[in-house]
């Protein structure tokens, strides 16, 4: 794949990169291995510090690097400054909670025959980051935060297409203080992600993207016996039951949906509508989703972008066309628009079957799966029918059923009465294929520790020494 920025808007190749070499990606390894000997021997109050200062440069250059990611991948001004805002955050909460999160946890000393035990937190080393360009700044700023404050460093292979963004964002920790070499960015495809994982001296990798992309990655890391965090695609549903505000639930079910321009892993992909409000929340629905303002994400009033990709936007048209040929009906959008650019416009489709594509595979665009349900068994039933498991959302005001949906949803989140989002205090992650391990919170960050136990004995005859050995 070509390394370059393409403008979204209209298919514009506005600059392109060479592929580093072997020799560029040794030498990268060789400094962000001598950067983890030096960052793991600093104070947490020092990472703090250089941390803090990324969140002051990311709100200080705000609307510069929001309009770089909507040059990039499309995204709305509105939304990018919002995602470096986040990510201002982020560096805020971990530069003041991690000497929480690392703080030496005691254990039972007693119970284990020690004059003291206890957990101890340490990074791992330098860790590989493969990342997508959907959020191009969050998705890496949610590894990088917790990583670097860990005392590890990062290798970041971004996507292809988001080159500029990756650029800036080694330069950004740079000049917020952290070592040459603790955070770097390798322009390179993903042809080169064997070579870096199999290098002994990169520890772990964490991925962020799609299921395929995620076997590869498991594969090598397999092979070398090392960490992996896998975040991986969706198709999440949204469950509405009888006694849910029908309106208040198709207005978020449209952010849901149509968030950056359709393409987030924990946008609500599959509406599951109970029959009693079925027919109002088609309506309100389609009415909402079809309002949208289809244009340039530069401008203030757009709703909706395009695509990043042509290839993506080909794929969610195929996807719908395939539902369409097989039977489905559009309740509004499904037209593939002619002209520059990779719109798509918002799109209801319901009648679906699972001979059709959208029924099993995540549409990664505006474009919503709408299905009825006679009863909760039935919905519960259809939301977990799928090999995903990220986040799930339900709308109900009934608080048994609130805690049934809770507990049977298949999903690393559940989000009753709202829409799935991140948060740096809460973990984030799936299961069955959306992948493993989580980020965000003390959890994420623990991912890419060594949880080392320490037994301290009193070092005499009669003392325990360990009842007996595994
Ligand atoms: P993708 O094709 O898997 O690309 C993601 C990253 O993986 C890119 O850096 C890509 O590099 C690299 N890559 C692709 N194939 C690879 C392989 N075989 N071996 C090693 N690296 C490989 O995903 P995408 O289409 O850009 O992003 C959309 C997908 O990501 C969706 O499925 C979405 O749900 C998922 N996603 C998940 C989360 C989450 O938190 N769970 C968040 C956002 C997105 P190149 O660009 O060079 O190909």
């Amino acid at each position: 794949m070509t390394i370059a920025t393409t403008n979204p808007v209209n298919g514009q190749v506005l600059k392109t990169y060479e592929a580093m070499s072997d020799e560029q990606i040794d030498g990268a390894i060789e400094r962000t291995d001598l950067a983890y000997r030096q960052l793991r021997d600093t104070t947490i109050e020092q990472r703090g510090r250089w941390l803090t200062a990324a969140a002051d440069l990311l709100e200080a250059e705000r609307n510069e690097i929001a309009r770089l990611m909507t040059t990039e991948m499309g995204k709305t001004f509105a939304a990018a400054k919002a995602e470096v805002t986040k990510c201002a955050t982020a560096c805020r909460f971990y530069a003041d909670r991690a000497a929480e999160f690392l703080a030496d946890e005691p254990a039972d000393a007693e119970a284990v025959s020690a004059t003291r035990a206890f957990v101890r937190y340490q990074p791992i080393g330098p860790v590989l980051a493969v990342m997508p360009w959907n959020f191009p700044l969050w998705q890496v700023m949610r590894f990088a935060a917790p990583a670097l404050m860990a005392g590890n460093t990062g290798l970041l292979k971004h996507a292809s297409n988001v080159p500029q963004t990756a650029l800036l964002l080694e330069d950004l920790f740079r000049r917020a203080g952290f070592p040459e070499g603790a955070f770097t960015t390798l322009l390179v495809g993903s042809d080169a992600v064997d070579r870096i994982l199999s290098d002994p001296r990169v520890r772990a990798a964490t991925l962020t993207g799609s299921e395929v992309a995620g076997r590869s990655i498991a594969q090598i890391a397999g092979r070398e016996l090392k960490k992996t965090v896998l975040e991986l695609g969706g198709s999440d549903p949204f469950v509405v039951m009888p006694s849910a505000d029908v309106e208040l639930a198709a207005q978020v079910a449209t952010t849901a949906r149509c968030q950056n321009n359709g393409q987030s892993c924990i946008a609500a992909k599959r509406f599951i509508v109970h029959t009693d409000v079925y027919d109002a929340f088609a309506e309100a629905f389609a009415h909402r989703m079809s309002a949208l303002r289809v244009g340039d994400p530069m401008n203030g009033d757009t709703d909706v972008g395009p695509l990043a990709s042509e290839r993506g936007r080909d794929e969610v048209d195929a996807q719908v066309r395939d539902a369409v040929d097989k039977g489905a009906t559009v309740l509004c959008g499904g037209e593939k628009p002619s002209g520059e650019g990779w719109f798509y416009p918002p799109t209801v489709v319901t009648d679906l079957n699972p001979g059709m594509r959208m029924w099993a595979e995540e549409v990664f665009g505006p474009v919503a799966g709408l299905y009825r349900a006679s009863s909760y068994d039935e919905a519960i039933e259809l939301a977990n029918g799928t090999s995903f498991g990220l986040g799930s959302n339900a709308w109900t005001r009934d608080p048994q059923e609130q805690q049934r949906f809770a507990t049977d949803l298949e999903a690393g989140a559940v989000f009753i009465n709202g829409m799935t989002t991140s948060y740096p205090e809460l973990p984030f992650g799936g299961v069955k294929n959306s992948g493993y391990g989580r980020e965000l919170s003390a959890q994420g960050m623990h991912e890419f520790c060594n949880v080392k136990t320490v037994w301290v004995g009193e070092g005499t005859a009669t003392a325990g020494a360990g009842s007996h050995s595994e």
